[in-house]
C-alpha cells in the first residue's frame, strides 16, 4: 500500500532529476511527522546531506548505494560553515547527482534554507523545496497545545532566541503588547534575558510558559512555569537543547487538554 502511495506521488510531482538539489525537512523527530514526499525523496536520492537534528534512522530508507554526508551545526562542536555547505551542495549537483539536503523540521524556518536556495540559484543549480513539520507545530500536537484557540489568541509569533550577534534584538515591548503566544526556537541560552525584556515591556510576570525538550521523540519532556521563574527552573531541572519555549495563554489550555487526552490513553 505504501508503495502504491509513493508511486502515485511520483506520477504527480516533478521527477528528482540528476543534477538537482531538493531542500527538504524531516520534521521534528517522530517518523509519524515525516511527509510522504520527503520519504520518497530519501528513497531516490544519490546523496543525502543531513544536519544535526535529523534522526539517522531515517537514512535506513536511502538506497544502499546512496552516500550519506553529515553536515550540521551543533553549538560548541566544530562544524561546517554555511559557505562550505553551500559550496558542497553546488559541487555535488554539478557532479550530476540527485542531492537531498535534509534538515530537521522545515527547511525554511530557522534553517538557512533560504540562504542555500540563493546559493543554488546563483550557481545555476535547479532546486525544489519540500516542506517538513516544523518543531513548533509538531510539539503542539505531541503536547496537545493548540497553536490557536478561539477566544484565546488570533495570531502566533515564531522567533529565534539568538542570531550570530547574541540575543535576538526585537521590540519586546511590542511583543508584550501584542498579547499573542510566542514560540521561541533556540531559546534556552538567552531565556533569562528574553524573559526580563518581555517583563520590562509590560508582560505579566505570571504569564504561563512551557518548555518542550525533544518534542515528538520518545524522550520528550515538558516543563510548565511562568515568565518570572522559567529561566531558573530550566537550569534547576537541567533542560537542554533541542527545546522550544512557548509563552502565552494557550499553555494552560494545553495542560487541560493533555489531561483529557490522557483519559483515553
Ligand atoms: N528547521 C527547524 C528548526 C531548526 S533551529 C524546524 O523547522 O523545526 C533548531 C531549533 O529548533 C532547536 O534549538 C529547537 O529550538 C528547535 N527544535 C527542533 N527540533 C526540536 C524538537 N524535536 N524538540 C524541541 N525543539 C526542537
Amino acid at each position: 500500500m505504501i508503495d502504491n502511495a509513493l508511486n502515485r506521488l511520483r506520477d504527480k510531482r516533478p521527477a528528482f532529476e540528476p543534477g538537482h538539489v531538493w531542500l527538504a525537512g524531516a520534521g521534528p523527530g517522530s517518523m509519524e511527522m515525516l511527509t510522504i514526499g520527503v520519504l520518497a525523496a530519501v528513497m531516490e536520492a544519490d546523496i543525502i546531506v543531513y544536519d544535526a537534528l535529523v534522526d539517522p534512522d531515517l537514512l535506513d530508507y536511502a538506497r544502499p548505494d546512496a552516500e550519506r554526508v553529515y553536515m550540521g551545526k551543533r553549538g560548541g562542536q566544530p562544524s561546517a560553515s554555511q559557505d562550505e555547505i553551500n559550496r558542497r551542495i553546488v559541487e555535488l549537483a554539478r557532479r550530476n547527482l540527485r542531492v537531498l539536503r535534509l534538515k530537521g523540521g522545515d527547511p525554511f524556518i530557522f534553517a538557512r534554507g533560504g540562504e542555500e536556495a540563493v546559493a543554488l540559484h546563483k550557481a545555476g543549480v535547479p532546486f525544489r523545496v519540500l516542506s517538513g513539520v516544523t518543531a513548533a507545530i509538531g510539539a503542539a500536537a505531541s503536547t496537545v497545545t493548540p497553536i490557536t484557540m478561539r477566544g484565546v489568541n488570533n495570531a502566533l509569533v515564531l522567533m529565534t532566541g539568538h542570531d550570530k550577534d547574541g540575543v535576538t534584538e526585537l521590540d519586546y515591548a511590542a511583543l508584550a503588547r501584542l498579547d499573542q503566544p510566542i514560540v521561541i526556537y533556540m531559546g534556552l541560552t538567552y531565556l533569562a534575558e528574553i524573559a526580563a525584556r518581555l517583563r520590562k515591556g509590560g508582560m505579566d510576570r505570571a504569564m504561563p510558559v512551557a518548555v518542550v525538550q525533544n518534542a515528538t521523540r520518545p524522550n520528550e519532556r515538558i516543563l510548565i512555569s511562568t515568565l518570572e521563574e522559567v529561566a531558573e527552573k530550566v537550569k534547576s531541572e537541567g533542560l537542554r537543547s533541542p527545546a522550544l519555549v512557548y509563552i502565552g495563554r494557550v499553555v494552560p489550555v494545553g495542560e487541560k487538554l493533555r489531561e483529557m487526552a490522557a483519559e483515553f490513553a
